[in-house]
C-alpha cells in the first residue's frame, strides 16, 4: 500500500486545504505508485508564506554560525540515510541507483559547504574619506524566499538553493517538481530532525501554475530561485521582477563539445557519449552536440556509435543498468518527437532511437540512446533542447567554423573542447558563450565550491553555488560610523 505524504507548514505535517492528492509513479514500472502527495493550491502556499514570515525574525536573529550548525547536522543525517534516500530518488525519477547515490552524496557536500559559510558570511571594511569614521558593510537576509525546483536533480538542486538561503537567514517555501517530490521531502525531514525551528522551511507540493502563481505573485516573497524550463523561467522572472522582487532562473542548455583533430579521440568519444546519455540525457548540462573536425569525424562517429549501442538500458535499481527510463510519459513523447524531427530534417539516425516495449521494458518509459550523424547546425535537433539521450554529430572543416557553430544557439550553459593544442584551448575559453567551460572534461558535472550557471537564454540573475551563491540570498547594508 503506497504511503500518503503531507505538506510541511509551520513545523507541522498537514494535508492540502482541498484534501486532494496526486500519485507519484515509478517510471521504470508504472504499476508501482511510490506515494500520494498533496495537490496543493494557492491557499496552501499562502499558509506556507505566512508561517515563513512568522519565523523570519527568530531565524534572522540566530547567529549565522549557529544556523550553519543546523545545516551541518542535516548533512550528517542525509549521509546516514544516503542509501534509502538514493533508492527513493531512483524509484521516482528513474536515474540509476549509482547516479542517485552520487547525487545524494553531493547534497551532503552542499550542506557541509554552506554550514561553513555560516562562519564566513562577511562584508567588507574600507577606509573612509572622513576622519574617525568606520566604513563597512554587512549582509542581511532578503526575508522569505520561494524555491521552485525541477525533477532531474531532485536532491542536488533543492539542496543548492536551500543551504545558502537558510544559512543567510532567510525563511523558505520550497515547491518541488511533481514527478520527484519524495526526494525533496527527505531533505525537509533531515532538516526537521537537525533542529530547524518551525516555519523556517515550509514545503508544498502540487501543480506548477496553481502553486506557482501565489508563490511568485505574493509580495511577501522577496526572492524566487527557479530551475527548470526556459518557458516557465522567463515567465516567472517577468512576474517577480515586475513587482520589484528578486529572481534567479537557471534554465535549459544545448551544450556542445568541439572535437579537434589533435584530440585524444577515445577520450573525446567517452566524454561525449557519457555526457549525452548518462541520466537518460536529462541533465541541463548534457552534451547534445559533438562538433567534430571533418578529418576525424568518421573515426569519432564509428566509435561513438559503437559505444552508444553497447549501453545497457533498464530499471535504474538493477546493478547492470547504465541508462534508466525517462521520468514520465511527457518526456518520453518529447524525445520520440525530436527523433522523428531529426529524421524528417535529413539527419542520419546511426543507432538507437527505438522505444523499448517488450518485457522487461513493457511497464516503463524506455528508449534506446541515439546518435545522429551528418547533422546541419540549423536543424532543430541542433538548436533546441531535447533533454534525452540523443547526440547530434556535426562535422566542421576547422576550429573557426566549430566556434561559430558552438555559439550559434540561443543557450549558453556548458561547453567543452577536446584538443591537445593549448592555444586553441585558451581561444575557446575566451570566445565560447557559456557559463561553464571545460577543456578535455565533459560538459556535465559541477563542484559545489565554484559558481554554477549559464549565459544567454540559459540563465538570468546571479550565479548559484560557491561563495557567490550568497549574493542572491542577501542584501548589503553599508554603515558609516563616526567615533
Ligand atoms: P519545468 O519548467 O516544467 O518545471 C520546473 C518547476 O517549475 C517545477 O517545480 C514545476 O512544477 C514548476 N512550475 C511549472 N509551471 C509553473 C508556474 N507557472 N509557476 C511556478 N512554477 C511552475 O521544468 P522541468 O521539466 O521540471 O525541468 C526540466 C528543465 O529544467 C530543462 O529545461 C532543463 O534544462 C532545466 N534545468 C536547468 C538546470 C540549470 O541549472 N540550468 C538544471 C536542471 C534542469
Amino acid at each position: 500500500m503506497p504511503d500518503t505524504y503531507q505538506n510541511y507548514i509551520g513545523g507541522q505535517w498537514v494535508d492540502s486545504a482541498s484534501g486532494q492528492t496526486f500519485a507519484n509513479i515509478n517510471p521504470a514500472n508504472t504499476d508501482e505508485v511510490i506515494g500520494h502527495f498533496p495537490a496543493s493550491g494557492a491557499a496552501d502556499v499562502k499558509a506556507a508564506i505566512g508561517a515563513a514570515q512568522e519565523a523570519q525574525a527568530g531565524w534572522r536573529d540566530m547567529p549565522a554560525p549557529k544556523r550553519g550548525e543546523v545545516l551541518g547536522r542535516a548533512a550528517r543525517i542525509i549521509e546516514r540515510d544516503l542509501d534509502r534516500i538514493a533508492e527513493g530518488l531512483t524509484r521516482e525519477e528513474g536515474k540509476t541507483y549509482g547516479e542517485a547515490k552520487i547525487e545524494t552524496a553531493r547534497a551532503v557536500q552542499i550542506f557541509d559547504y554552506f554550514a561553513g559559510e555560516g562562519r564566513r558570511l562577511s562584508g567588507e571594511t574600507t577606509p573612509s574619506e572622513y576622519g574617525r569614521t568606520m566604513l563597512y558593510t554587512i549582509r542581511e537576509p532578503l526575508g522569505t524566499v520561494g524555491l521552485i525546483t525541477p525533477w532531474n536533480f531532485p536532491i542536488a538542486i533543492p539542496s543548492w538553493k536551500l543551504a545558502p538561503a537558510l544559512v543567510c537567514g532567510n525563511t523558505v517555501v520550497l515547491k518541488p517538481a511533481s514527478t520527484a517530490p519524495l526526494t525533496a521531502l527527505n531533505i525537509v525531514r533531515a532538516l526537521e530532525e537537525a533542529g530547524l525551528p518551525p516555519g523556517v522551511l515550509n514545503f508544498v507540493t502540487g501543480p506548477g501554475p496553481e502553486t506557482g502563481d501565489e508563490l511568485t505573485g505574493n509580495p511577501a516573497v522577496k526572492g524566487i530561485s527557479f530551475t527548470g524550463s526556459d518557458t516557465v523561467g522567463c515567465d516567472i522572472y517577468g512576474r517577480v521582477t515586475g513587482r520589484g522582487g528578486r529572481a534567479q532562473c537557471e534554465m535549459g542548455g544545448k551544450n556542445p563539445v568541439i572535437v579537434l583533430e589533435d584530440a585524444d579521440i577515445d577520450k573525446a568519444v567517452n566524454l561525449c557519449v557519457m555526457g549525452a546519455m548518462w541520466s537518460t540525457g536529462q541533465k541541463c548540462t548534457a552534451t547534445s552536440r559533438a562538433i567534430v573536425q571533418e578529418s576525424v569525424a568518421r573515426r569519432f562517429t564509428e566509435k561513438a556509435v559503437a559505444a552508444t549501442a553497447a549501453i545497457r538500458v533498464g530499471d535504474g535499481m538493477k546493478e547492470e543498468t547504465q541508462v534508466g527510463p525517462f521520468v514520465d510519459e511527457a518526456q518520453l513523447d518529447t524525445v520520440l518527437r525530436y527523433l522523428e524531427i531529426g529524421k524528417e530534417e535529413g539527419a542520419e539516425l546511426l543507432t538507437g532511437g527505438n522505444r523499448l516495449t517488450d518485457p522487461p521494458y513493457d511497464k516503463g518509459y524506455y528508449v534506446e540512446p541515439a546518435v545522429f550523424g551528418n547533422v546541419r547546425p540549423d536543424m532543430r535537433i541542433a538548436q533546441e533542447e531535447i533533454f534525452g539521450p540523443v547526440l547530434a554529430i556535426i562535422p566542421v572543416p576547422d576550429f573557426e567554423k566549430a566556434m561559430r557553430v558552438a555559439n550559434d544557439v540561443r543557450f549558453g550553459l556548458s561547453a567543452s573542447i577536446c584538443t591537445s593544442d593549448l592555444t586553441r584551448a585558451f581561444e575557446f575559453v575566451d570566445r565560447i558563450e557559456a557559463g561553464l567551460v571545460h577543456v578535455n572534461t565533459p560538459t556535465v558535472g559541477a563542484e559545489v565550491q565554484v559558481p554554477f550557471g549559464g549565459m544567454k537564454d540559459s540563465s538570468t540573475g546571479t550565479r548559484e553555488q560557491g561563495r557567490v551563491a550568497v549574493d542572491f540570498y542577501t542584501q548589503i547594508k553599508t554603515i558609516y560610523l563616526e567615533y
